[in-house]
């Protein structure tokens, strides 16, 4: 049966591959998955992983969002704390709504860079917050 290519117009069969290795990234971090089988477009080089492949190559992924949220959250906790904010004053120098800092702190959500960002200046010019407050 052809398994024709969906990301482009070349209507190409894509080809059978197994055992390969591939790298997932998510924000400066990575996890290599192995074994990995699925089937290939000769022309744009699309991949699709067969159904076990692809969840796993998926959990890695997960995995990896899952830490890097940990780590923003316990990062921005303790710049937080250094800064004399609680939650709530945190969340209104980032916006986001009034619990934002709880979601990112207890990972349940991923703060953008610019949240990380403005932390981590922060964390370096800890005087600057008293402007932001002001503001
Ligand atoms: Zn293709």
């Amino acid at each position: 049966m052809k398994r024709v290519c969906v990301n482009c117009e070349d209507q190409n069969d894509m080809q059978a591959f197994s055992g390969e290795t591939h790298t997932v990234e998510f924000r400066g971090a990575s996890a290599v998955v192995k074994n990995l089988s699925g089937f290939r477009c000769p022309s744009c080089g699309e991949v699709e992983f067969d159904e076990e492949s692809a969840e796993r190559y998926a959990e890695a992924g997960d995995a990896l969002v899952m830490a890097a949220r940990a780590e923003a959250g316990s990062e921005l906790r303790r710049i937080r704390r250094k800064l004399g904010l609680n939650q709530v004053e945190a969340s209104r120098l980032t916006g986001g709504g009034h619990n934002a800092f709880s979601r990112y702190e207890t990972g349940k959500v991923t703060p953008t860079p610019a949240v990380i960002n403005l932390f981590r200046l922060l964390d370096r010019h800890p005087e600057e917050v008293d402007r932001l407050k002001r503001a």
